[in-house]
């Protein structure tokens, strides 16, 4: 026996070594990724992106990082609003298929694909920041979140600790959200991982959601500047834009659809929101009667966008704070570093507030990725991405084929080459659920391909009920980028609109939103599909009734409007 121990044993420890060299040296091979998604951050408000607000300067730090990599120009999500948003990134599935539909929506332990792809690639894996997907981040081998939408100043995360999801808490007193989910992130990529494995970090700050409550430290910032509006800001100099859904008939319901930057919506505007809230933004001696309402919109728009971009600045010094560390540490360019939102958001564009809608600014996401080993600086792309491709692009950076059960695709190729494959999707789809919630945006369903957006008002809630008047609307994304023209009757768009109709419903077959789930909505979604004469005459009907219904509920101050009961959630692998 111990001659053979003699003989086995060394040969048994050289293939031990062989086997842990190779080992160590695949996982030291893989890139770290550094995912930083902020909330409500729009593509409009990043300098790299160009527009009226880049004049700011308001994200030195983005607009380097994309000069160092490569900038999406058609990024977009499949549901503009946060918790569906984020549960299509960690899943990579449509918002139908992993069951987050709304603000309602939740993902569990075995639905969290993203991070358990990446921990069999031999990653090490956390998240730090917002959440908001409800059940504990378990697929993670380390968390410290917000809960639920969480807290600007003074916030409190979960972590994991011996009480169990969700009591351990940890609090940090005197600091602003941005600050702390930074200083989370630093201690753990300083002091608590694994040095020799290689990371997966979600970073996901808070701001700049609405209220917008920034640090101290950016009062004064941008005070005394006027901020330049959007053209497309004053819904009178629009009179093609938007459809009998978003305006009513005979414009009856301009002031009953989409939350307000001026006083046009009584229920909710930020002219009635934001001087309560920073008075500093506004006129010693304001006073809303004695201004007319021209001025009374300049003057909230002013604050919105200010305190916006407060928060906006936030991140970007705080970004330079994690950039840094990679620096020092040598890890910056082993590093895929990606940057973008969980949606866009409306900046006062139609004077519309919040995100939901399928117009530009808010189904639109910022999305820029550094890695200077494989992916070329100063590059730009007009592909079309999705918010479900990006875990299969995650993962294929990883090393891993895209699981089949992801909806995704990886775009990884095109980051490396510039080029679009062959066989490259063409067109991104949208459905926003929430019919009528919080912001007063109609139920609607719509596909964006690189020249046109059709946008489909089907206008209930997942039982068909609480109706607002149904119609179509195409924008000419090429010649019309900040649609204000729908061209859904125009003679010149008659072989469009019929083309973009096939394909609509041919994505929706091939994604699987079918309307199993939800048939009484499907049911109003099939009746007004070829909005014919009838169809033209009954949403004029449902148009009046619902300027009625709706200002009986202003009337008896109605604050939630019930978007109806959601489908079970369909759990699939
Ligand atoms: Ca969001």
């Amino acid at each position: 026996m111990g001659s053979l121990e003699m003989k086995t044993g060394p040969i048994f420890s050289l293939v031990l070594a062989a086997l842990m060299a190779a080992g160590s040296s695949v996982a030291a091979d893989k890139p770290n990724i550094l995912y930083i998604m902020s909330d409500d951050h729009t593509a409009h408000a990043i300098g790299a992106y160009g527009g009226r607000l880049a004049a700011l300067n308001p994200t030195p730090m983005l607009d380097k990082l994309a000069k160092e990599g490569m900038l999406f120009e058609n990024a977009f999500c499949t549901n503009s609003i946060c918790s569906p948003s984020r549960a299509c990134v960690i899943t990579g599935q449509y918002a139908h298929t992993n069951g987050s539909y709304d603000l309602g929506g939740e993902i569990g332990k075995d639905q969290q694909f993203l991070p358990m792809e990446m921990k069999k690639a031999g990653y090490q894996t956390a998240m730090i920041g917002k959440w908001h997907l409800k059940k504990e981040p378990a697929g993670f081998d380390f968390y410290s979140v917000l809960p639920g939408q969480g807290k600007y100043h003074n916030p409190e995360f979960r972590v994991q600790g011996e009480k169990g999801w969700p009591k351990d808490l940890i609090k940090f007193d005197g600091y602003h959200s941005s600050d702390a989910i930074t200083e989370i992130a630093l201690k753990w990529l300083e002091e608590d991982r694994k040095k020799d494995q290689p990371f997966f970090l979600m970073h996901h700050y808070k701001a700049p959601h609405d209220y917008f409550e920034h640090a101290k430290r950016y009062d004064d910032y941008l005070a005394d500047v006027d901020i330049p509006e959007p053209e497309n800001m004053w819904l009178e100099n629009q009179p093609k834009f938007g459809s009998i859904a978003t305006r009513g008939y005979d414009d009856e319901l301009v002031p009953h659809v989409g939350t307000s930057i001026g006083e046009r919506n009584p229920r909710r505007s930020y002219a009635g929101d934001l001087p309560s809230r920073f008075p500093k933004d506004f006129p010693k001696d304001y006073d809303p009667e004695k201004l007319t309402d021209e001025e009374v919109k300049r003057i909230s728009y002013n604050a919105y966008l200010k305190n916006y971009l407060r928060c906006v600045k936030g991140i970007d010094d705080n970004l330079a704070k994690l950039f840094a560390y990679l620096e020092e540490s040598g890890e910056m360019d082993n590093t895929i570093i990606i940057y973008t939102g969980d949606q866009g958001f409306m900046l006062g564009e139609h004077d519309y507030q919040d995100k939901r809608w399928m117009y530009e600014e808010s189904m639109r996401m910022p999305f820029i990725v550094r890695y200077p080993k494989s992916i070329k600086a100063g590059t730009r792309t007009d592909a079309i991405i999705e918010n479900v491709d990006y875990a299969p692009t995650m993962l294929a950076f990883a090393g891993i084929e895209t699981p089949d059960y992801m909806q995704g695709k990886s775009f990884k190729t095109i980051c490396e080459t510039g080029e679009e494959p062959a066989a490259w999707k063409k067109e991104a789809y949208y459905r926003y659920w929430m019919h009528m919630a919080h912001h007063d945006n109609p139920g609607h369903v719509g596909i964006r391909t690189k020249e046109h957006k059709l946008i489909y008002y089907y206008g209930c809630n997942y039982e068909g009920g609480y109706r607002t008047p149904p119609a179509w609307e195409l924008y000419d994304m090429k010649n019309d980028p900040t649609e204000i023209n729908n061209v859904y009757d125009d003679p010149a768009y008659a072989d469009v609109v019929p083309e973009l109709k096939q394909r609509l419903a041919d994505l929706r077959t091939r994604i699987g939103d079918t309307g199993e789930d939800y048939p009484k909505a499907e049911e109003v979604i099939q009746e007004f599909w070829d909005y014919d004469g009838a169809d033209k005459a009954k949403a004029i009907e449902i148009s009046t009734d619902y300027k009625t219904r709706r200002e009986k509920e202003l009337r008896d101050k109605v604050k939630w409007i019930p978007y109806g009961k959601r489908p079970e959630p369909m759990p699939k692998k």
